[in-house]
């Protein structure tokens, strides 16, 4: 991986030498290396925007925890996230993307150009930001998520359902994204267990009624998940039934596969002071663009989008991206 030791280069951003703190002036900076933000970083660089990318602390975002990707057109056979995201990122810098690894922790918006801390200790200047920081899948914290993390464990069923055809699932969760997974994965699997913490659900009137009507969805009400088991790979769940009550007791279940569908965090807090979000934190785009309620910001992928949450639709928005920062910067000249 290319990361560091670029050599010098005419076409990239230069260093501000009046600057007392470490200031470098960039005409885009790309924040985030998921499909979107290396889809921007294509069409930005071919645009001779010279554009800068900060990777953030997952360098190619949630596909690199993901096994097999077998939807993204122009795969026949398929390609593993990481190797896909590798992929997209050779494309990124063989046309002049300067990709570096470190995390955005701050954001002054206020004016252009707008300053962005690295690392809490570099500020990088831009004519245009191109925020693509994705989301983050929520997990319940148990260490047993991690011990089975690609051998059973899943935050995403489009991306992973596939290879549980036939057997049986759990997913955790009573809002529109667990029912949502649970109706998807009805339809590829033998069963699933709906594990929802109280007795009601949080979802829609329709999802709550399609889930209900599911013949081979089964509803465990009041029921926690404590733990997972199984020889290399998930065999099956331990849950605690009417958890802190007389009647409490513990219940094993079966199941091949164990999936999160308790909500998605958007990571955009630090843009939050300026730019415009719904109540969960999605960053709000002018519909059929990226651009933000920030003139010169933009926004793609998965933290602009809680509906549609592919590689495929997050690739398409960062070309956008780019293409809006591209008209953008030319309106200015
Ligand atoms: P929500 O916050 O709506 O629901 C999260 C669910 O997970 C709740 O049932 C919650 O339980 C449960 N949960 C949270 N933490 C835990 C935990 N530690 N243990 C067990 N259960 C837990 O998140 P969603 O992602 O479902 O939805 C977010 C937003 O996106 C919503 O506005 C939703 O409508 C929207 N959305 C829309 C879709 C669509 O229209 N097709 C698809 C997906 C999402 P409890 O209810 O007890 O708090």
């Amino acid at each position: 991986m290319a990361l560091f030791g670029k050599m010098e280069d005419l076409s990239a951003p230069k260093k501000d030498n009046n600057e007392a703190t470490d200031v470098e002036k960039v005409k885009v900076l790309i924040i985030g290396s998921g499909p979107a933000g290396y889809t921007a970083a294509i069409y930005a660089a071919r645009a001779n925007l010279s554009p800068v990318m900060y990777e953030g602390m997952q360098p190619g975002g949630q596909l690199t925890t993901t096994t097999e990707v077998e939807n993204f057109p122009g795969y026949p056979s398929g390609i593993t996230g990481p190797e896909m995201m590798e992929d997209l990122k050779k494309q990124a810098e063989r046309f002049g993307t300067d990709i570096r690894f470190g995390m955005a922790t701050k954001a002054d918006l206020s004016a252009r150009p707008f300053k962005v801390t690295i690392d809490e200790s570099k500020v990088v200047e831009a004519e245009a930001l191109i925020i693509a920081t994705g989301a983050t899948a929520k997990y319940l914290g148990l260490p047993d998520e991690t011990k089975y993390a690609g051998s059973g464990v899943s935050a995403c069923a489009t991306c992973d359902g596939f290879f549980y055809r036939g057997k049986d699932v759990a997913v955790v969760g009573g809002g529109d994204t667990a029912c949502e997974e649970a109706l998807y994965l009805s339809g590829l699997t033998k069963k699933v267990y709906l594990i929802v913490r109280r007795d009601e659900l949080r979802a829609s009137k329709v999802m709550q009624d399609r889930v209900i009507k599911a013949q081979n969805i089964e509803i465990l009400w009041k029921h926690q998940t404590k733990g997972l088991f199984g020889n290399g790979v998930v065999e099956g769940a331990t849950l605690v039934k009417n958890m802190g009550t007389p009647e409490e007791e513990e219940v094993k279940i079966a199941i091949d596969g164990f999936f999160l569908g308790i909500g998605h965090k958007p990571n955009s807090e630090i843009f939050a002071d300026y730019i415009d979000t719904n109540e969960v934190g999605y960053i709000k785009t002018i519909p059929g663009t990226s651009k933000t309620n920030v003139p010169g910001v933009f926004a793609c992928g998965d933290v602009q989008d809680d509906q549609y949450r592919q590689a495929v639709t997050a690739a398409g928005s960062g070309c956008m991206a780019a293409i809006d920062a591209e008209r953008f910067l030319a309106e200015q000249e």
